[in-house]
């Protein structure tokens, strides 16, 4: 995947996330290099790129866009930023790598894609758990038949959100805070990549225990239909501390157990019992951020597709809205049918 090539990318969003993790998993990536970052604060930006190693600091999306080094961007700015900074990279011609949840509504996801397409870049979305070893295995395990039709699927990401992250996510429903918005949407991805599959009705409940404030939930509890029959049922939160996290599908002819698989880490193990037992299956770990990265440039380079191409992005966004829906009205929610044209430069 890693071709010889010599792309700059443009930092939107001085984050944790981009500091944590992604700068890292650009670098790593033969040919690519960090070039620029961009702050609402000026201040931020030059702390960020210092602390880095990186070239260039702008407060502004306007001079960022203007480097000429930078040819691709990676947003990981608060969520209602997504969609008006997707257009304007669009509109300047640069790939698009954006992270979750793309918007905060299917329409504008929607013009998010579009504009990409209309400008032959490369749009992405940064689900990272499609790109971890033990979801891969357990998808190719389904698919090959190892717990035979698969009836259920059950997801446990009810975790702590860490002091440095309770900002925005728990107290500012405007920039899309809350755990739906912020977690579920995590494992529709997840489940329609390992199930390859679309879902179809929700129902849900959501909690308000003791970190969200202004009408945003720090816990939900869902039931998911998908198109192939499976349910799912889900429960993510911001506000438990012990409760480890995995995810479990279970099928006519046997379950796969994943235990630690709901991280950003390249961890986790994975078991299948059936008849025969129980069989610890072999993993070959490797970096979320760093593969998920190395299929973009792939697609940059017109030699393969990202592992969330952005139309994933939009289908799991429209299945986590559905869920905030069900929630709020306490009523079972369709998911919106989407037709997106991928869209390869
Ligand atoms: P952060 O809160 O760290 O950063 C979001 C924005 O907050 C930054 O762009 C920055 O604005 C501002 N900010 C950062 N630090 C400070 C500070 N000390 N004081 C004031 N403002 C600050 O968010 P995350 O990194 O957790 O999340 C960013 C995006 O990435 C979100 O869309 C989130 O959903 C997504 N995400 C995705 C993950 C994944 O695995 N795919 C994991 C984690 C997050 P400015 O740029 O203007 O400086």
């Amino acid at each position: 995947m890693n071709q010889e090539t010599n792309i700059g990318w443009g930092l939107i969003g001085a984050s944790t996330i981009a500091r944590q993790y992604m700068v890292e998993a650009i670098r790593v990536q033969k040919g690519n290099f960090v070039q620029a970052v961009m702050s609402s604060q000026q201040e931020r930006a030059d702390r960020f790129a210092a602390d880095c190693a990186i070239p260039a600091a702008y407060s502004s999306i306007e001079a960022l866009l203007a480097d000429p080094k930078v040819q691709a961007v990676y947003i990981s700015t608060t969520n209602e930023l997504h969609h008006d900074q997707v257009l304007a990279a669009a509109a300047a011609g640069k790939h698009v790598l954006c992270e979750k949840p793309l918007a905060l509504n299917t329409e504008d996801a929607l013009e998010m894609v579009r504009a990409c397409q209309k400008a032959g870049v490369v749009m992405a979305t940064n689900h990272h758990l499609r790109n971890a070893a033990t979801h891969r295995k357990m998808r190719e395990l389904i698919q090959a038949g190892a717990i035979g039709k698969p009836l259920f699927a059950r997801v446990f990401h009810a975790v702590y959100l860490p002091p440095h992250l309770q900002g925005w996510r728990l107290d500012k429903p405007q920039a899309g805070g809350g755990v739906i918005l912020d977690i579920t949407v995590h494992d529709v991805d997840t489940l329609r990549f390992t199930l390859d599959s679309e879902l179809v009705e929700v129902v849900g409940m959501t909690s308000s225990a003791s970190m969200a404030k202004e009408g945003l939930e720090d816990g939900v509890m869902a039931v998911m239909r998908f198109e192939n029959g499976v349910m799912a049922q889900i429960h993510d939160a911001f506000t438990v501390k012990h409760g480890g996290h995995g995810i479990e599908y279970h099928g006519e002819a046997g379950s796969l157990i994943g235990r630690n698989v709901m991280s950003q880490q390249p961890v986790g193990e994975v078991l299948l019992r059936n008849a025969e037992g129980e069989t610890q299956i072999a993993i070959a770990h490797e970096g979320l951020y760093i593969r998920g990265v190395a299929t973009f440039c792939a697609a940059m380079q017109g030699t393969g597709r990202p592992s969330a191409t952005a139309a994933d992005g939009v289908k799991s966004l429209a299945g986590a809205l559905a869920v905030v829906h069900a929630c709020k009205t306490g009523s079972r929610q369709a998911v919106r049918s989407l037709t997106i044209e991928e869209n390869s430069p």
